[in-house]
């Protein structure tokens, strides 16, 4: 191993692979508690700079770490992206044949690996225990280790045989990294895994740079089209549906609009679906049109958006689907559109699952976190926040509340003729109906049902249409009516609207602001202090031009070889050197994310391109 002789340390390392001048939150501590020997227990959002905690042991610390993760499909990928860096790394899985598996454990039990990644149902067998036991190992990596976790959604059987390591291989450090939160699935790893010595690295799961946003479906597909021509052309992303059919719909709609949008879920074939997701990797400004079966794993750096088109189930759900967007720290947006049909659509799936009633009561109160959410009137990162049981002091300045100028004003006595319209029809009508009441419309419905006839036909005419919707919903966000599942989705009333009803409590209702005005407030936000980024401090000196140059010479290299364009250079370091100029090796090297390895084999093409560009400027002015 190289770096073992002369025993660099954690910031040589940092500095001479990865390219980077500084650690960020609890990296360099878990990395000395490691290198020392430790075992450590790491929780922290996605795009914190998790996989540095264990890369950096791997290139102090004597021996090959080994790497349990679960995404056989990513694992290439993984590979190759260290490979870049100059890191010996390889990985042994089912994908692999016979002839390739047994090369990579020769070179691993010869000395030859810094990082072996191996899929955990390999690692547990008893022929692969025995070939650890012919290694010399320096470190375990457990990465996605809420994977444990019986109850949680991506249990793999295989984790909970993994504590067997411990007995193993004791003198062998051992660390966990997650980035899902709940106490339970902590307890649950530590426990399972033997973890109990571990020393704990939890981070703050805020993730500055996402924007969040919150708007009211109206005609989704425009409104989808409309954010991605506006904020987000020839950019990455997410557009997350809830069915299948969905995101075959949404994918042809973009794919019509000339956008490279690509279907992802699990009713298609295994290797369409790896086609799919490596095109997503591997392009630039691709977009997926996904259900949840995508998105654990994928790292790729330059997400810009995930887009929501439906409520997602949970807010746990949300957050990391939405954690996918920016982890190169640059701005990006989080986007929902949502309406009550999608509550009532949830209803339907959640009464329709298997699962005990009490399973269902608590994803039903899941749900109603998620609508309490998209209604609040209050910062979104700090209800976020909350929900994680962390609490942020201020309102962040980077999400549509904040920056929207909601207003609040008291709607106790709209709230009461929403409720009592409910009430007087019975209590099984959905929105519609119940607002065409309000209004005092002259519908078939009306006249069979005698609505015209009851005390609140035709008292709302002070809010149009849009405005009821918007009144409806927050009433069931904030648990003064149900959708009652048994009623086709009607709405009824709960215990909690009494008060209101009663005129004892106020009902603070939300004005959406219209939406014009949001788009405005979220592009300023680029330059507000919250969200302030390369870009933002040395954006006088940007050169646009040399950018798209850099960028296509990136794309060239990255086909070439067959990787995705961001294992051969971030944006942030292409906008660096779009923005810095640098002429020689030197000056190369003090930009972020070039490290030796990158230097050696990128570093005159791109000193080339940039001496071209140079020259043809100085020509034309
Ligand atoms: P996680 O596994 O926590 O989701 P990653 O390890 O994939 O996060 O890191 C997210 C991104 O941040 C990667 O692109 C990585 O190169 C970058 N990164 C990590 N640590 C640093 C650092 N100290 N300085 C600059 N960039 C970093
Ligand atoms: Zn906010």
């Amino acid at each position: 191993m190289e770096a073992a002789g002369t025993r660099m340390s954690p910031r040589e390392v940092l500095k001479r692979y990865f390219g980077y001048t500084s650690f960020r939150t609890y990296q360099e501590e878990v990395i000395d508690h490691l290198v020392g020997g430790g075992d450590a227990f790491v929780l922290m959002p996605t795009g914190s700079g998790k996989s540095l905690c264990y890369q950096v042991p791997a290139l102090i610390r004597q021996g090959v770490c080994v790497v349990v993760s679960p995404l056989i499909a990513l694992m290439q990928d993984q590979v190759d992206a260290v490979r870049e860096l100059g890191i010996k790394a390889g990985f042994l899985n089912s994908t692999l044949e016979a002839r390739q598996a047994r090369s990579i454990e020769k070179i691993a039990t010869e000395g030859g690996l810094d990082l072996l990644y191996v899929a955990p149902e390999r690692l547990v067998t008893e022929g692969f225990m025995a070939l650890l036991g012919r290694m010399n190992i320096g470190l375990f990596a457990i990465d996605e280790a809420h994977c444990v976790s019986q109850w949680g959604h991506d249990f793999r059987p295989e984790y909970l045989e993994l504590g067997v390591l411990a007995q193993m291989f004791p003198g062998v450090p051992r660390v966990a990294l997650t980035a899902t939160a709940d106490e339970t699935t902590r307890q649950e790893i530590v426990e399972k895994l033997h973890l109990a010595k571990a020393r704990h690295f939890i981070t703050s799961f805020d993730r500055p740079n996402i924007h969040y946003r919150v708007e009211i479906k109206d005609r989704e597909k425009d409104q989808l089209l409309n954010f991605i021509n506006s904020e987000h052309p020839g950019e990455s992303g997410i557009v997350y549906c809830m069915t299948r059919k969905k995101t075959d719909e949404i994918a042809l709609v973009l794919q019509e609009k000339g956008f490279p949008a690509l279907p992802y879920h699990a009713g298609l074939e295994r290797d369409v679906r790896l086609r799919h997701q490596r095109a997503f990797l591997e392009g630039e400004g691709t977009i997926m049109v996904a259900t949840i079966a995508f998105g654990m794993g994928i790292n790729k750096p330059d997400i810009r958006f995930v887009a929501h088109l439906n409520l997602p189930r949970t807010l746990e759900g949300y957050y990391q689907e939405t954690g996918r967007a920016g982890r190169d720290g640059e701005p990006a947006d989080a986007w929902m559109i949502y309406s009550l049909a999608d509550v009532v659509m949830l209803r339907q799936m959640l009464d329709g699952s298997p699962g005990d009633e009490h399973f269902k009561t608590i994803q039903y109160r899941k749900m109603e976190a998620m609508l309490g959410y998209s209604e609040t009137a209050r910062c979104r990162r700090q209800v976020l926040l909350g929900y994680f049981g962390e609490s942020l002091p201020e309102p962040c300045g980077n999400c549509d509340t904040c920056l929207g100028n909601v207003e609040i004003v008291d709607g106790t006595v709209i709230a009461q003729k929403a409720l009592s319209c409910a009430y007087r029809t019975g209590q099984r009508f959905g929105t519609n109906h119940l607002i065409d009441v309000l209004l005092g419309r002259d519908t078939a419905r009306i006249r069979s049902f005698g609505h015209d006839r009851v005390s609140t036909y035709g008292i709302g005419k002070e809010l149009s249409e849009h405005e009821w919707r918007s009144v409806y919903r927050q009433l069931v966000a904030g648990g003064l009516m149900k959708v009652d599942m048994e009623k086709k989705g009607g709405l009824k009333l709960s215990g909690r609207c009494h008060p209101v009803l009663r005129g004892e409590e106020m009902f603070e209702l939300r004005k959406d602001p219209a939406p014009a005005r949001k788009k405005a407030a979220a592009r300023s936000l680029k330059g507000s202090p919250g969200a302030q980024t390369g870009e933002d401090r040395e954006h006088f000196n940007f050169d646009p031009i040399l950018w798209q140059r850099l960028r296509s010479l990136r794309g060239e290299l990255a086909r070439n070889s067959s990787l995705p364009a961001y294992t051969v250079f971030h944006d942030s370091t292409l906008r660096e050197m779009a923005t810095r100029l640098p002429q020689t090796p030197e000056e190369l090297l003090t930009i972020s994310g070039i490290g030796q390895a990158k230097l050696e084999k990128y570093g005159e093409i791109f000193l080339e391109e940039i001496r071209k560009h140079r020259e043809e400027m100085v020509k034309t002015v």
